[in-house]
């Protein structure tokens, strides 16, 4: 049991002798890359290599699917009795859990999310998740409707049959698991292709669902790029359904390798530019620190991120004021370090590409509040200061396009319209809030908002219970809660002569 709670941890020394998983398992095995070929994993804390990872090309993802058809067809997981099933799926929900600290350290190195964070918010998501769904089961139901006397009439949930996951590295626990869980408990076989970024968690969560007794060729893990290893995967003839969390663009592809081959099912959950509308007679202090403290969270690398702040003239400059002071107080530095608030940018290249919106967006006349530049708590490693922009035009790029760093653009409104107009104003539809004191106020907004997701006076509450995904080109169909089970199962109706 590697459990742990306090604080008094020592990361530093934990992550110079951990071992880190560094093969792929596919059909229950641990295997290189046919090719022989394979990747180094960089820490975005100081770019050491952490790891040394497969590179998957199409001929070990044609295997990794091989092996989930033959597990799905033999029947060892899909036609396991229900309660079976449940049980293997709470021992490895045990077993995560069990490792929390180890899978947050893994998290910590591959992608830089600090590790108190990683191991209290993100592997807490993770196991609850598994655990959640490991109840599902024994507890899917079919119908039987009343369709007179004549003929009975069965519906059954079926699953699937070969599901693919791609993922992304901002959370890559939490959105495998949002995936992987329901995917499992309706009896599915899974190949996951994590992000060639963060690739070392999931690989340990391969092992432990070994451990836990799943068949072999159940879950699968190919590690490698996307356009070789993800497009393989996407463009696969024998993967029945694709389930993505990633960017819009690469969602798109997704879809044209589904048109191009199988014509499986895509769901996906993509990108955001999440809006805060916040109103005269909201409680300011409460805004500041909530939409600082999601703004910020993960180095702004969230696809919920309340990147736009749409404030109401009348109390713009407080609230700008309020979250600058919020920002100052951020702790960006090493990840393994406990009180770091924020660590780096997964990359030299996302590090890049904030950077350039921001010069781009000084250019265009922005003002700078606070931020704007990188810093170097480390001495090397991708880290960028908590920013705010203001005097923000609304058509431009740090308006509209998903920056993925710690970049707050702050658009200022005359009134409710033309706030709603504004917060709609956007070809994502992800997450949205709304604060103001007024309940009537409250609901009529929050009717008007264009997101999957609407928060009132409140960002990122969230629970297995509740669905979660996004309007528009933010993606199609929902994680969590039940209605995840529908991507994951075909219904079936059988007509009985009576
Ligand atoms: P990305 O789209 O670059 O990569 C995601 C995954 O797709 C990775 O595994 C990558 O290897 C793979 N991939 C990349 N190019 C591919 C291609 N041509 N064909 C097949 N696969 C390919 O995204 P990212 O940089 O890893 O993550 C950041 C993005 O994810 C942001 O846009 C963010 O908003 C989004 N995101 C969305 C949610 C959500 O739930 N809506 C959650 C987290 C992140």
């Amino acid at each position: 049991m590697t459990t742990t709670t306090e604080s008094a941890v020592d990361w530093i020394g934990r992550a110079a002798t951990i071992r880190v998983p560094e093969r792929m398992i596919i059909n229950g095995q641990d295997v290189d890359a046919a090719s022989g070929t394979a990747t180094a994993v960089f820490s975005p804390r100081d770019r050491h290599i952490v790891a040394t990872v497969p590179d998957a090309g199409t001929a070990d993802v044609d295997h990794a699917v091989e092996a989930a058809r033959t597990a799905f067809d033999a029947g060892t997981w899909s036609r396991m009795p229900p309660q079976q099933r449940k049980r293997v799926l709470q021992t490895f929900s045990d077993l995560v859990e069990a490792h929390r600290d180890e899978l947050a350290l893994l998290i910590a190195l591959e992608m830089g999310k600090p590790v108190e964070i990683a191991r209290d918010i993100e592997m807490k998501t993770t196991v609850a998740c598994y655990r959640w769904y490991a109840e599902f089961a024994d507890k899917m139901n079919g119908e039987t409707p009343d369709t007179g006397e004549g003929a009975l009439a069965l519906i059954t949930r079926e699953p699937v049959g070969v599901v693919g996951v791609v993922t992304p590295w901002n959370f890559p626990m939490t959105l495998a698991a949002w995936k992987i869980a329901p995917a499992l408990a309706a009896g599915n076989s899974v190949v996951v292709k994590p992000s060639e970024l963060s690739p070392l968690s999931m690989l340990r969560i391969a092992e432990l669902a070994r451990q836990a007794g799943l068949p072999d060729g159940v879950l699968n893990v190919v590690t490698g790029n996307g356009p070789t290893a993800g497009r393989a995967l996407g463009s696969h003839p024998d993967v029945d359904v694709l389930a993505f969390t990633g960017s819009t663009n690469v969602g798109r592809e997704f879809l044209r390798y589904s048109a191009d081959s199988n014509l499986k099912n895509v769901w996906l959950e993509l990108g955001g530019k999440s809006p805060s509308v916040v109103l005269p007679d909201a409680d300011l202090e409460a805004a500041a620190d909530v939409i600082a403290g999601n703004i910020f969270f993960n180095s702004g690398q969230m696809c919920t991120a309340p990147s736009r702040l749409i404030v109401h003239a009348a109390v713009a400059a407080d609230l700008t004021a309020a979250i600058v002071d919020r920002a100052a107080k951020n702790v960006v530095g090493d990840p393994l370090v406990p009180g770091t608030t924020m660590g780096p940018l997964v990359n030299e290249q996302r590090l890049r590409s904030v950077e350039r919106y921001v010069e781009q967006a000084a250019v265009e006349g922005v003002a700078i509040a606070t931020g704007g530049c990188r810093v170097t708590p480390t001495g090397a490693g991708a880290y960028y200061a908590p920013t705010v922009l203001t005097n923000v035009d609304p058509q431009s790029a740090v308006a509209r396009e998903e920056i993925f760093g710690p970049v707050l653009s702050v658009l200022v409104a005359s009134d409710v319209e033309q706030a709603v107009r504004l917060a709609n104003d956007s070809d994502y539809g992800l997450g949205a809030s709304i604060w103001t004191r007024n309940v009537s106020t409250a609901h009529r907004v929050a009717r008007r908002l264009r997101a999957g997701t609407v928060w009132v006076n409140c960002y990122e509450e969230g629970d297995m219970t509740v669905p979660f995904g996004g309007y528009k080109q933010s993606g199609n169909g929902r994680d969590k809660s039940a209605h995840a089970l529908d991507k994951y199962t075909e219904l079936k109706t059988t007509w009985i002569a009576l």
